[in-house]
C-alpha cells in the first residue's frame, strides 16, 4: 500500500506526527517500562490492554489484535483508508503530498543518502587528522580541557585542519563538487570558488537516531569569531529536528534527559557517567526538539549555564516543554559557569546531588520573580501576584494549585480567594478546545494465537528474534548466516525475515515504522517488531533463540527422515545421525 507515496515521504510524514502526542489525543496513555499503556479506543475494557511504543513508534491492543503505525491508527481512529490517513497526518503536519510521479523525492532521497556518505568520510577524516602531527595542537587542547581518550572515540571528535584539504579528499572519494556543496561540508563562493567550510575547528559530528552522520559542529580553539559553527541545513540535517548526544543518552537508565547549553556540556557530563545530557544545536529550544524529548522521557532537568542568556534560554525552554507536558525542573550550578565546568571541578557525585536537588520549574519561577520584585512596594506587590497567578493558571493538578496558591496567599497578606478567582478568570480565556473521539465500527485483524502450544513457542521465539533482528546489526547477522527464511513460519515472519535481511544487505538501518508499513498484516508486524521485551542484551539472547530454532528445524527433518517411505532404512539411520551430530554441535 505504501507504494502511493515514496518511502521517504511516508518516513517524514511519521518523522513530523509522534505517535504517542496523536494517540494522547484520543486515550489517556501511562507509562508503563519502556511503553505507554492506556484503554483500548477500539474495544471495550476495563484494564489496559492497549500498548504504544514511543521508542519505535508501533501501537498494538492485546485485547482486540489492532495495531500498526500511526497511519493504521488514523485510519481506525478516523475511518479513513491508507491514503487518506496519510492527507490527514500531513496535513496536521503542514507538509504538501509529493507530486504523483515522485521523481523529485527520489531524487531528494538520494542526495540525502550521498550526504550521509560525505558526512561519514568527513567524520573519518577528521577523527584521523585529529590523530595526525597536524592535530597535535588540537589534541593538546581536547587534552587541557579534560577528555579522555575513550570520549573522543565514542564521539568521534576530529580536527577540520587549514586550506582545503577536505575538499581534495571528497573529490578523491569519488564525490562531485556539486554534491560537496549541497552537503554543507564546503561553501562556493560567488566567483564559483569552493573551499572547505571548517577550517582550524575541532569538529563534533552530529548523529540522528539511526546512527547517520547528520551534520557537524565546529568549534574554534581560540578567540576566532564565531566561537561554533555548524553544518547548514542540508536535505539530511535539521537543526530543529536534532539534539547533540541523544543518539547515547536514548540508552541511559536515568528516567529523565538533562538539557544543557553546549556539546561541551554534554561529552564533559557524559564522560563522567551522566550519560543523560543533550544538547541543542546553537539555537534556543524548538517545539520539535520538546516533542522529540517527550517522546522519550516525561521528565527534564534544565542545567544551562548561569549567565543572563542561560536564565533567559531557560525560561523559553520551560515553556516549550510544559506545553508538551513534561516535568520540567531546572538545575542551577553553583560557583560555576556551566556543567561542564562544575563537574570537572567536583566530580560526578556533587553534579548528581545537584540533580536531586534540582527545582521544579514553578518553584524556579518564583524564586526568579521575588528576585525582581521588591514586595515591599504595593505596584510590584501587584505585578508579583499578576505573574504567579498566570503560572498557576497552567497547574493542571487543583490540589498542587491550592498548595501554592496559599503559599502566595500568606507571603503577601492576599486573600486565597481572590488569588483564586483571578486564576479562574485567565483559565477560562485559555480553556482549549478539547477533541472528542468518536470510533465508527471496524473490523478487527485476525487473532494471533494457535491451537498448538508448542508451535506457538516456537513461533514466539522467531518473532523475538526478528524483533532484535530489527533492533541490533549483530544479531541480525547472526541470524542472516545461521537461519534461512524456511526456518520461519510462512506468512508475516517469513516476510519480515526477508525484509529485514534485504534492509541489512543494502548497509540500512531497519525503521520498523517502515517494515511495518510494507507488511501485508500491519497489526501483526506492530505486535512482533513493538516489544523487545527490555532485553539488555540482545546477542546473547538471539543466540539462544537461534539455537531453539535450529532445533525445531532438526526435529522436524528427522520427523520427516523417520516418516518417509522412499528412504532405505541404512539411508533413514545416516540421516538422523547427521542430524543429532549436528544438533550437539549447536549445543557447545
Ligand atoms: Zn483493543
Amino acid at each position: 500500500m505504501s507504494q502511493i507515496f515514496p518511502e521517504s515521504f511516508l518516513q517524514e510524514v511519521m518523522d513530523r506526527n509522534d505517535i504517542v502526542d496523536t494517540v494522547s489525543r484520543y486515550v489517556k496513555l501511562k507509562r508503563s517500562g519502556s511503553s505507554m499503556k492506556g484503554l483500548c479506543p477500539f474495544h471495550k475494557e476495563k484494564t489496559p490492554s492497549f500498548t504504544v511504543s514511543p521508542d519505535k513508534q508501533l501501537f498494538f491492543c492485546f485485547g482486540c489484535q489492532r495495531g500498526g503505525t500511526i497511519v493504521n491508527f488514523i485510519m481506525l481512529a478516523e475511518n479513513l483508508d491508507f491514503v487518506e490517513a496519510v492527507k490527514y497526518l500531513s496535513d496536521q503536519a503542514g507538509l504538501a503530498i509529493p507530486e504523483p510521479s515522485g521523481a523529485v523525492e527520489g531524487e531528494r532521497e538520494k542526495l540525502r543518502q550521498t550526504i550521509y556518505k560525505i558526512n561519514s568520510v568527513s567524520g573519518r577524516f577528521f577523527y584521523e587528522c585529529l590523530l595526525a602531527d597536524e592535530g597535535k595542537a588540537a589534541s593538546d587542547y581536547i587534552a587541557s580541557r579534560g577528555l579522555s581518550q575513550k570520549t573522543i572515540s565514542r564521539f568521534g571528535i576530529g580536527f577540520a585542519p587549514e586550506g582545503n584539504r577536505l575538499l581534495a579528499h571528497l573529490r578523491d572519494n569519488g564525490f562531485d563538487d556539486e554534491e560537496i556543496v549541497q552537503s554543507g561540508m564546503a561553501v562556493r563562493n560567488d566567483s564559483g570558488h569552493i573551499y572547505d567550510r571548517f577550517r582550524n575547528r575541532l569538529m563534533f559530528p552530529i548523529i540522528d537516531m539511526r546512527k547517520n552522520i547528520v551534520g557537524f559542529g565546529g568549534r574554534v580553539m581560540d578567540d576566532t569569531t564565531p566561537k561554533y559553527l555548524n553544518s547548514p541545513e542540508t536535505v539530511a540535517f535539521s537543526k530543529s529536528y536534532n539534539l547533540f548526544g541523544l543518539n547515547l543518552a536514548k540508552n541511559t537508565k536515568d528516567d529523565f534527559l538533562i538539557l544543557v547549553e553546549g556539546y561541551m556540556d554534554v561529552i564533559s557530563l557524559h564522560q563522567h557517567g551522566i550519560d543523560s545530557a543533550v544538547a541543542t544545536l546553537g539555537t534556543s529550544l524548538t517545539p520539535e526538539q520538546a516533542r522529540i524529548i517527550k517522546r522519550r522521557k516525561s521528565e527534564v532537568i534544565i542545567a544551562y549555564d548561569s549567565d543572563e542568556a542561560g536564565q533567559n534560554a531557560t525560561k523559553r525552554a520551560i515553556e516549550l516543554l510544559c506545553e508538551e507536558d513534561v516535568v520540567v525542573r531546572v538545575l542551577t550550578v553553583p560557583g560555576a559557569k556551566d556543567p561542564d565546568e562544575y563537574i570537572k571541578k567536583h566530580g560526578a557525585g556533587a553534579f548528581r546531588a545537584l540533580i536531586n536537588s534540582a527545582k521544579l520549574q514553578i518553584e524556579y519561577k518564583i524564586s526568579k520573580l521575588q528576585e525582581q520584585y521588591n514586595l515591599d512596594n504595593t505596584e510590584d506587590k501587584v505585578k508579583y501576584i499578576n505573574s504567579l497567578a498566570t503560572e498557576f493558571a497552567k497547574i493542571k493538578s487543583p490540589v498542587e494549585r491550592e498548595i501554592y496558591v496559599n503559599r502566595l496567599a500568606s507571603e503577601t497578606g492576599i486573600s486565597a480567594s481572590s488569588i483564586l478567582s483571578e486564576i479562574d478568570r485567565l483559565n477560562i480565556a485559555n480553556e482549549r478546545r478539547t477533541r472528542a473521539g468518536a470510533f465508527r465500527g471496524v473490523a478487527p485483524v485476525g487473532s494471533l494465537k494457535t491451537s498448538d502450544p508448542k508451535k506457538e513457542n516456537i513461533v514466539r521465539a522467531q518473532r523475538l528474534l526478528l524483533c532484535l533482528m530489527c533492533a541490533d546489526a549483530t544479531v541480525s547477522e547472526a541470524a542472516g548466516s545461521q537461519l534461512d527464511s524456511s526456518d520461519f513460519e510462512e506468512g508475516v515472519n517469513r516476510t519480515l525475515f526477508n525484509l529485514i535481511l534485504s534492509i541489512r544487505a543494502s548497509g540500512g538501518e531497519p525503521d520498523a515504522r517502515l517494515i511495518v508499513s510494507q507488511t501485508e498484516d500491519a497489526a501483526c508486524a506492530a505486535r512482533i517488531l513493538h516489544d523487545d521485551q527490555n532485553i539488555e542484551d540482545k546477542p546473547l539472547a538471539a543466540k539462544e533463540l537461534i539455537r531453539l530454532i535450529i532445533r525445531e528445524r532438526m526435529v522436524k527433518k528427522l520427523f520427516e527422515t523417520a516418516t518417509s517411505s522412499d528412504v532405505s532404512q541404512e539411508q533413514r539411520i545416516c540421516e538422523m545421525e547427521k542430524c543429532l551430530r549436528k544438533e550437539v554441535g549447536t549445543n557447545e
